[in-house]
């Protein structure tokens, strides 16, 4: 576990992202004041986010993990952490954009869960958000609660059944909350455009072709004003199109870290490997000289059907499958398998690929956040969002 170990907060800050590229979102408030963690004597402390992160590291498979958290803004006040330091470099983080800063992080935090399918690192219960959320009743896969483990020393992060609140419980909740909630009127407002990011969009004026979803799987999000989706060029309201279908991602790993990541179109078979056919996935540019010759010209075959991803192995040289949670690796056999998220197969040792959790396109995740900060104000304003 010491290889595995971050020193510093410069090491954390490289595995900070934005949700277009993050594996996990965290809830950075929740992290940082739980004393449970790291050094008790300290209300707050950041240290607390890298346990975290070499736990998420361990889970994913992958060294490099990347986390986009989302803080309260009164985590920024100095009060509590060990030195002046700590919140220096939390401005900072927020400065660049690799930390959401929001007056209560819990909306933006569910929204971006919502769009994007990533995994939520919180220990809270978010019982009050369950009427604008259903999606986390009765949820046991999207959130994972951190205990501490070692004495303090690690953390370890396990799925979350986060159970059914009845109507009575929740809207107590909402009445505890609601004194909270009355100053997030813009948050609030914001909602719908996480539906409107979900779903696919098409112009009405003939011939216009712009937000097509059946063209390949680039992404044009519209253009929403007062919660109305226009279309950029002719400023027409769009027509719904029905929910935007999903993706699937997959990793590339060369000894434990991401190098690249591929998004797989729906109902359509892709082979990976040194040099698969032109339709296929070729790896032979993104894998270092000492192993390229050894993963196979179609080495594995990748296919979606109805959001179900399968994998078969085409190579002479065999390829090795270990489910998540499974203590050994078993060969990868010739017919399609399911392969979930946090499953790892093995090309050649060294070479690895695992699937991310993220269920829509990263454009979504960007454009979420350009707007969500053009409407509240928080974070750098960037004008490059403004363009969508
Ligand atoms: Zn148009």
């Amino acid at each position: 576990m010491s290889a595995d170990r971050i020193d510093g907060l410069d090491r954390i800050e490289e595995h900070l992202a934005g949700p277009e590229e993050a594996d996990a979102l965290v809830d950075l408030s929740n992290v940082v004041r739980d004393v449970r963690l790291g050094d008790r004597r300290q209300q707050r402390s950041l240290d607390r986010l890298r346990l975290v992160i070499e736990a998420l590291a361990r889970r994913v498979g992958d060294r490099d993990v990347k986390v986009y958290a989302i803080a309260d803004g009164s985590l920024r006040a100095p009060a509590g952490y060990p030195d002046r330091a700590q919140p220096r470099w939390l401005a900072r983080w927020i400065d660049r954009g690799l930390v959401e800063q929001a007056e209560d992080a819990d909306p933006p935090l569910l929204e971006l869960a919502d769009v994007t399918g990533l995994p939520v690192v919180s220990n809270d219960d978010f019982a009050d958000f369950r009427v604008d959320h259903p999606w986390i009743q009765g949820d046991t896969t999207q959130f994972l609660g951190f205990v501490p483990i070692l004495k303090g020393a690690g953390v370890l992060l396990r799925e979350r059944d986060m159970g059914v609140r009845s109507p009575a419980q929740i809207s107590r909740k909402l009445e505890e909350s609601d004194l909270k909630r009355h100053g997030l009127l813009v948050g609030r407002n914001r909602r719908p455009l996480t539906e409107v990011v979900k779903r696919a969009w098409r112009c009405p004026e003939r011939g216009c072709s712009l937000y097509d979803s059946r063209r390949g799987i680039a992404v044009r999000l519209p253009y929403v004003r007062q919660g109305v989706p226009l279309c950029e060029l002719h400023r027409a309201p769009l027509v719904d199109d029905g929910p935007r279908t999903g993706i699937v991602q997959l990793k590339l790993l060369v000894d434990g870290a991401c190098v690249h990541r591929f998004t797989l179109e729906a109902d359509a078979t892709v082979e990976l490997g040194r040099s698969p056919d032109p339709d296929g996935i070729a790896l032979y540019g993104l894998l270092p000289e000492g192993v390229r010759g050894r993963v196979s010209r179609r080495h594995l075959a990748a296919r979606v059907e109805e959001n179900v991803l399968l994998v078969r192995n085409l190579s002479a040289g065999g390829t090795r499958l270990r489910h998540h949670g499974a203590p050994e690796w078993k060969p990868l056999a010739e017919e399609f398998v399911p392969f979930h998220v946090n499953d790892v197969v093995e090309l050649v040792p060294g070479v690895t690929v695992t699937r991310s959790a993220r269920r829509y396109p990263p454009e979504i995740a960007a454009a979420w956040r350009g707007t969500a900060r053009r409407l509240t104000g928080s974070g750098p304003a960037q004008a490059a969002t403004e363009s969508w």
